[in-house]
Formats: C-alpha cells, structure tokens, sequence
C-alpha cells in the first residue's frame, strides 16, 4: 500500500522522527513547518493522509484542520492530531474541527503505523467511490443530498448493564442505541438489522472482542459498517490489532460523554456519505445499461453480452439463435394517438415479450420500435417457434390506451437467425436477422421470417 502522508509541525526534530518512520514502510512522505504551507501543499498535490501538530505558531492545527474540513477539495483528506495534549477537552474541540484521530506524543510505533494504514484503506475507498459518483452526477444523478437529521441507528455490544446504561444515555440526543450483552447473538443482530455504527466495549468476561471485531469485518452484511472499540487505558496492544482488522475507531475508559459523542457521529456521517456514493454507483451502472422506457436491457449491454454469449456458443460447439423484431407502422401510432400513447405501446410490447421469452433469454431494446431478443443453446426451429409465439401474442390481444381506453390492434414483423449457418461474427449474426426482418417487412408485414441456411 502506498501512499502519499503530509507530515504537519512546527519542530524539525518532530518531522524528521515521523517522517523517518514512514520512508521505512515506504510511505510518501511530504512536510510542511506551519498550517499556511499545509494548505498550500494539499491545494497544489493529491495528499492521503495529514499527521497535523496542534500546537503551532500563528495558525494552530484545530484551525488548519476546520480550513481543510471546510475547503471541498480538501474535505475528504483524513487528518490525524499528533498533539503533546491528552485532556479529553482538546481531543473533542479536534474532534469538533473535523479531526479523524489523534495520536499522542510521544508517538507510539505500531499506532502509528495502523492508524495511518486504516486510514490511506479508508481515503482508497472513498476516492474511488467518489471518482465514480462524479460520473454519475455528469450524467445527472444527485449523489449529494444529505440525510444528516435522522438518528442515528446504534448497536452496542457490552457485556455490563451499567456501562450499557451509561453508553445509552450519552448517545440519547442523537442515536437510537440497541444494547445486547451476547456477543454471538450480536453478530446476527448486526447482519439482520440496518445499523450505521457499532460499538464494540471490550469488557466481555470470556469473550474475545477481537473475535467479534473480526467476524463483524468478514461477514457480508455487515462489512461496511463502521465498528468503534472501548478499551480500557493501556490497552493498546488491543487497539493496534483491531485497528489491523479493521475497526474504525477506538475510545479509552473511562469514556467522556462528550468525545464518544462525537466520535459517534464522525463514523455515522461517514458511513452515510460512503452508502450515498456505492447507492449512486450501484445506480449509474444500472441506468448505464437499462433502457428507461422499458425496462429492458439497453443496445449498449446487448452489444457487450451478445459477444459473450456468441464466443461461448462457438467455443462449446452450441447454436445460439437471435429474434429482431419491429413494430409495424408505429409511427400512425404517435402520429394519430400521440407520443405518449406512442410511449405506452412501447412498454406493453417489451412486457410481452418479457413474458414470452425463457428466463435465460436476453430481451433488449435495440432502438426506436425495434427489439432484440437473443436465444443462448437454441436451434432455428426453435427460435421460429418462439418468434412466432411472440408474433402471436402481439396481434392477438389489443393494446388499450390507458387514458382514452382505446384499444390498438398492433403487429410486429420479426427477423431470426442462427449461429449453426456457420456465422463467423456477432455482426454477421445481427446483420442476418436484420435482412430477415427487411424480408418480413416486404412480405406483408406481421410475420416472421428466418435467415436462409
Ligand atoms: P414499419 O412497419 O416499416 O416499421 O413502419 P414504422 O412506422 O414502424 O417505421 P418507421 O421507422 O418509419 O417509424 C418508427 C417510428 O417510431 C418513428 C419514431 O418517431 C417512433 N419512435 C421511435 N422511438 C420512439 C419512442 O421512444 N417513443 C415513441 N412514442 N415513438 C418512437
Ligand atoms: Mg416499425
Ligand atoms: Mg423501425
């Protein structure tokens, strides 16, 4: 993993320590003496993650970090206060700043080290997300609506009731907590319920809360739901190896109210903004290949498939049939009943061809009134008897207008052909169906038409 580390303070000796340390993991490293040169560094190259001194002449790092936070360009960049401070009222105004962690100087090794690796893990994915809904947003999906005021949805698992009930009541302002002290029973609630964050207390009596933390990373449903540990003071060995498993973030007791608050509602931002962005992904990708009037799979996705399916085809030695098929005269239906009525017909068709066609045939819009369907593992014969199906099922019902309640009687002409002609490409195959479909069309219409042997 490599990655790019920006090393913030004041005191050379402090720099050169850190930045010693991360050349020997073979981490990027880049350093600034002051928050001004900070800002012009991230301004001007891509930066991972930001080891930020606090105490630092002219602008100190809690303001560094509230400009960095503010700035767009900047926002996503994890910082990490590297501070001589340990009072629980710095780490919550850091916090507040927009900080993603704190280490303590003197810097212990293995903190570093994994509080900088989960955190380049965590920039990786994000950038990546990020990348992607800024394609989304170019073809006009808004990835950037926030859902902020909701509560958040907590599970925490304790083994103690009174630390449950201490945990419970801080979180009340902002966050429905579910508190379970059976930490295998935890694990079911986790992959069945719709949780933002969970809070691991490291306090079971024969329990190994590493082993909970593990098990919450490697399960599917619950993978991408930020987990934070309490540990007891000391226990850092602890934090260093769930930080290694992946947990997200930790907290020492005994807990201030304050900073577990906040901490709280870091990760839920995050996860939030993270579900936003896969969300936004998951739906270009769908929209990228379906056709939205229809709901069918779009030209784009039967160019991709088709080729697919016809290497396969060869390569087993399978036939594989393809059906064009085109409404006839359609265009006296807009011209007469109107586009949207036009529009209407259209997705009636695609739905009976949907209810035509076997599950493993692909059904795709082609364009305009023209549809594909392609026909894995099936014969000539075949493929004729399911053209003609669909002819049949075309002209045989009406197509009734939902707002006049006319009803149209429309057919379609349909065009077959086959790999067993010993078709040398996907282009040919389409090229020879199209021709049978001319064909169709010159015959008189509402019929099927096969491509000669
Ligand atoms: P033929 O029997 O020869 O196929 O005649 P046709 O009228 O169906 O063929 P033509 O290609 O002349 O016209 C196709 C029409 O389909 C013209 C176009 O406006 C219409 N069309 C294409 N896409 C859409 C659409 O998404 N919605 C609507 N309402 N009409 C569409
Ligand atoms: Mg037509
Ligand atoms: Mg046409």
């Amino acid at each position: 993993m490599t990655a790019r580390i920006l090393v913030v303070d004041d005191i050379p000796a402090n720099v050169k320590l850190l930045e010693a340390r991360l050349l020997a993991e073979y981490f990027d490293v880049l350093t600034a003496e002051n928050g001004y040169e900070c800002l012009d560094i991230c301004a001007r190259a891509p930066v991972d993650v930001i080891l930020l001194d606090i105490m630092m002449p002219g602008m100190d790092g809690f303001e560094v970090c509230e400009r960095l936070k503010a700035n767009p360009k900047t926002a996503h960049i994890p910082v990490v206060m590297v501070t001589a401070l340990d009072q629980p009222a710095d780490r919550v105004r850091g916090l507040r700043a927009g900080a993603d962690d704190f280490l303590t100087k003197p810097v212990n090794d293995m903190q570093l080290m994994a509080r900088v690796k989960s955190l380049v893990r965590l920039k990786m994915l994000s950038d990546e997300l990020r990348l992607r809904a800024e394609t989304a947003r170019t073809i006009g999906i808004d990835a950037s609506a926030p859902r902020e005021d909701e509560p958040a949805n907590i599970l925490l698992v304790d083994g103690r009731a009174n630390s449950q009930e201490r945990i419970a009541r801080a979180l009340r302002p902002v966050a429905d907590v579910t508190a379970m002290s059976d930490p295998q029973a935890a694990i079911f609630e986790a992959a069945e319920g719709s949780y933002d964050l969970i809070i691991v207390n490291s306090n079971f009596d024969d329990y190994d809360p590493l082993r909970l933390c593990s098990q919450l990373r490697s399960l599917e449903r619950s993978r991408f739901i930020p987990v934070l540990l309490v540990v007891d003071q000391g226990g850092e060995g602890m934090v260093a190896r769930a930080l290694e498993l992946g947990i997200n973030d930790y907290i020492l007791r005994p807990i201030d109210p304050n900073e577990l608050l906040v901490r709280c509602l870091t990760q839920v931002r995050r996860k939030r903004y993270n579900d936003r962005l896969r969300d936004s992904v998951h739906q270009t990708i769908e929209l990228a290949v379906t056709d939205p009037l229809t709901g069918l799979n779009n030209r784009r996705y039967l160019d991709k498939h088709l080729k697919m399916l016809f290497d396969r085809a060869v390569a087993r030695g399978r036939p594989l049939s393809v059906c064009i098929t085109d409404i006839d005269r359609f265009k006296s239906v807009n011209d007469t009943y109107g586009h949207d009525a036009g529009d209407e017909v259209l997705k009636e068709f695609a739905a009976r061809i949907r209810s035509t066609v076997r599950g493993a045939d692909l059904a795709c819009r082609f364009g305009g009134e023209e549809f594909v369907v392609v026909m894995p593992d099936t014969l000539p014969e075949t493929a004729a008897a399911v053209a003609e199906r669909l002819r049949f099922v075309v002209e045989n019902q009406p197509f009734v207008l939902r707002q006049s309640g006319t009803a149209l009687t429309v057919t379609a002409s349909l065009g077959i052909a086959s790999t067993i002609h010993g078709v040398a490409s996907v282009e040919e195959l389409i090229r020879q169906a199209d021709r049978a479909l001319y064909e169709a069309k010159h015959g008189g219409r509402n019929r099927v038409v096969a491509a000669a042997a």
